[in-house]
């Protein structure tokens, strides 16, 4: 139900919490979080059922250090509410992380051949089966492989994701749900809406449908979805929260 997303200079547990937290207003059932750990590299996550509240609670005091992440809202359309079935989602070797507003329609067919390759399921979701694509299917490039599942997956969404592979990156894509990227100086978010992130920034970009956001601390690269690059133009908002 909403998405935040960090990378940049400072941790980036407290910048999605308060992103969560500016969202709660959409309305949700569970939340969670991925952050790649600077010392380990791996990535973790850590969800809860209920509020941001109590998600903020369980991670206090864990020393989750990490400059990049991702975080969810979730509103459950396929499978109930329940730790497993929260988003963040990550892929069978834990290199790839997922968070997804929306419905992927076919989700049912993409599992049964995911299945038939090895893939066991952790989650009753529909969104599990990106996080396996994506896996799957990457060879040298996230962009390139985020691409190539865009065209597999139907449905609305939007998607936010980080790996190991490429940790200097956060690729976000969009089609029939909102998401914004917000620019900053060393440091670049992604949102389902702009007041997720206006205490960090009030410099936007806002993805249009089949656009791909490929966001490093010092860079906002966008593509169409057949991987040509698009200029946008930044807008930046005068009010406040
Ligand atoms: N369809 C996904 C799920 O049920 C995402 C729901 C959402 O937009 O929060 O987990």
């Amino acid at each position: 139900c909403g998405i935040v997303g960090y990378v940049g200079y400072r941790k980036a547990v407290p910048v999605l919490l308060h992103g969560l937290q500016r969202l709660e207003y959409r309305g949700y059932d569970s939340a969670g979080l991925a952050v790649l750990d600077e010392k380990s590299k791996k990535i973790i996550v850590e969800k809860q059922v209920g509020k941001i509240k109590d998600l903020q609670e369980y991670i206090w005091g864990k020393e989750i250090n990490g400059n990049i992440g991702i975080a969810h809202t979730r509103w459950a359309t396929h499978g109930p509410p329940s730790i497993e079935n929260a988003h963040p989602h990550t892929s069978k070797s834990e290199a790839f992380a997922v968070v997804h507003n929306g419905i992927i329609e076919n989700y049912a067919k993409l599992k049964d051949e995911l299945i038939k390759k090895g893939y066991q399921f952790k989650s009753q979701t529909d969104t599990e089966v990106i996080a396996h694509l994506l896996e799957e299917y990457y060879e040298k490039d996230l962009l390139t492989t985020v691409l190539k599942v865009a065209k597999m997956i139907e449905g609305a969404y939007a998607i936010g994701v980080i790996s190991t592979v490429e940790p200097d990156k956060i690729v976000a894509l969009r089609k029939g749900s909102p998401l914004v990227v917000g620019i900053g100086e060393g440091e670049n978010f992604i949102a389902s809406d702009i007041p997720a992130i206006l205490e960090y920034t009030k410099t936007f970009i806002a993805l249009d449908d089949e656009e791909i956001a490929v966001i490093t601390k010092d860079k906002v690269e966008v593509y169409d979805i057949n991987g040509n690059k698009v200029e946008k133009k930044p807008f930046t908002v005068k009010w406040d929260l």
